[in-house]
């Protein structure tokens, strides 16, 4: 019974377990099918991987580059942005490669190009492209501008392009400040008007007078280096033409996914994200400050003043006598005029070494018995200790030095212990040969003697 059961939970198991891999599988055929049938004539095109609608009134400033924000992105995916067109030969030509990998991008127009060349506005829109504005003229003074300026360059480059387009549900409320020149007072502007403010997350510097492989390893070591994000190029720019085509393909090879943007509308609802996806890297979960509780609002019952304190409440007002401040300390009792604590009593002189008896004489005098049996225990210990010497001679050694030092210590390390063992070895009499040869020595086999013996 129990046997049967667990093989039908095991089999169950691999039913579900190959159901997800199938599912896995014709999800990865899905996505690849809708690259290559989105790009007929292009099957290894790198293709548009999904379209994000963002509502401009939720998120109205996006772009590392100068704001917290950014778009809701997952790794590894990018949103391709032209400024500055459309300028017929430069932005047909992207136009072109952009189509050869069906790729959709965002473009910024500028009104004065949209009025000189308004059918490549409207090919920007029959390609299925996003078309916002970049001002009237591109002048490179909107953080200074009068804000009035500001707005007229605004509100003209709009009306430029939408001249262009014939349709204003062509035109998405995007703009992109010339020169990301930024100005509170235009981003205020911008964003009473419903219109998103995008920044971007990294250029590659096509402006400049660079190369067009500077161009493509710019582009593609700040996309590396941020993993995903928004791409400011300029399609009016040859060497961006040139370097485009390398962009995408390493793009494809790298693994990295297009992103096509567009406003939310009443008819088509902003793609549900949540707060933290605006931000090119969310902290993570195990990130403490991401988790740490947010200070509550307090509400208070009671709204009323306490009086503030005035300077004579102080306590080091110095024109108070100290009597009284002390007495303030106190809480308003008394304090006594002297303090309760012990008073030091003298103690009686010490005794010095100068009261003790001077040691008579024959304290330091051997007796004769002790004498003889000094000597005699020398000349008994003698060959014993000869013997060892050579049969353990390191040893022997290091047993007088241990004796020595003991006695050393037993005697003190003053010069006169040193003068008390010399007194004894010449007091041996008999042993005149220690006397002169160290009296120590000897000392130092009676020592061992001693220590055999017991
Ligand atoms: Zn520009």
């Amino acid at each position: 019974m129990i046997g049967s059961v667990s093989v039908g939970v095991r089999a169950r198991r691999w039913v579900a377990l190959c159901l997800y891999l199938l599912f896995g599988l014709l999800s990865w055929i899905t996505v690849e099918t809708a690259s290559a049938a989105d790009c007929p004539g292009h099957p290894d095109a790198l293709g548009t991987s999904r379209t994000l609608v963002v509502d401009p009134r939720q998120h109205p400033r996006i772009g590392t580059m100068q704001y917290p924000e950014t778009l809701p992105l997952e790794d590894h995916e990018v949103v391709l942005t032209f400024d500055d067109g459309p300028l017929p030969r430069n932005s047909n030509q992207v136009l072109e490669i952009l189509a050869a990998q069906c790729v959709k991008a965002t473009f910024f127009t500028i009104g004065r190009m949209a009025r000189e060349n308004p059918a490549g506005v409207r090919k920007l829109r029959d390609a299925g492209h996003s078309i916002g504005t970049h001002s009237q003229n591109h002048p490179l003074t909107f953080h200074k501008m009068p804000i009035e300026q500001a707005k007229q360059e605004i509100d003209d480059g709009i009306a430029s392009t939408l001249a262009a387009l014939g349709d204003g549900a062509a035109l998405a409320p995007f703009f992109r400040i010339p020169g990301l020149l930024r100005a509170e007072g235009v981003e205020e502007y911008l964003e009473s008007q419903g219109i998103q403010i995008w920044s971007a997350d990294f250029p590659a510097d096509d402006w400049r007078h660079v190369s067009s492989s500077r161009v493509y390893d710019l582009a593609i070591k700040r996309l590396e280096d941020k993993g995903k994000g928004i791409l400011l190029l300029h399609d009016i720019q040859a060497r961006t033409v040139a370097a485009l085509p390398r962009i995408l393909q390493e793009l494809k090879t790298r693994g990295y996914r297009i992103v096509h943007v567009v406003p939310a509308t009443v008819e088509l609802a902003a793609t549900p994200t949540e707060p933290q996806q605006w931000q090119l890297h969310p902290p993570s979960e195990t990130v403490a400050i991401s988790r740490w509780p947010k200070i509550p609002t307090f509400s208070f019952a009671e709204t009323g003043l306490l009086p503030a304190p005035v300077l004579s409440d102080s306590y080091w007002n110095d024109d108070w006598p100290i009597a009284d401040r002390a007495r303030r300390r106190a809480g308003g009792v008394p304090l006594p005029a002297q303090a309760p604590w012990p008073q030091p009593t003298p103690l009686p002189p010490q005794r010095t070494a100068s009261d003790l008896p001077v040691p008579a004489q024959s304290v330091f005098e051997l007796q004769d018995k002790f004498r003889f049996a000094f000597a005699r225990a020398a000349r008994t210990a003698e060959p014993a200790v000869t013997a060892e010497q050579r049969q353990e001679p390191d040893s022997a050694k290091r047993h007088v030095a241990d004796a020595g030092a003991s006695h050393r210590k037993a005697a003190g390390k003053s010069h006169a212990g040193r003068v008390r063992r010399t007194g004894v070895a010449h007091a041996g009499g008999r042993a005149p040969r220690h006397a002169t040869h160290g009296g120590s020595r000897a000392l130092k086999r009676v020592v061992q003697v001693k220590k055999r013996s017991v």
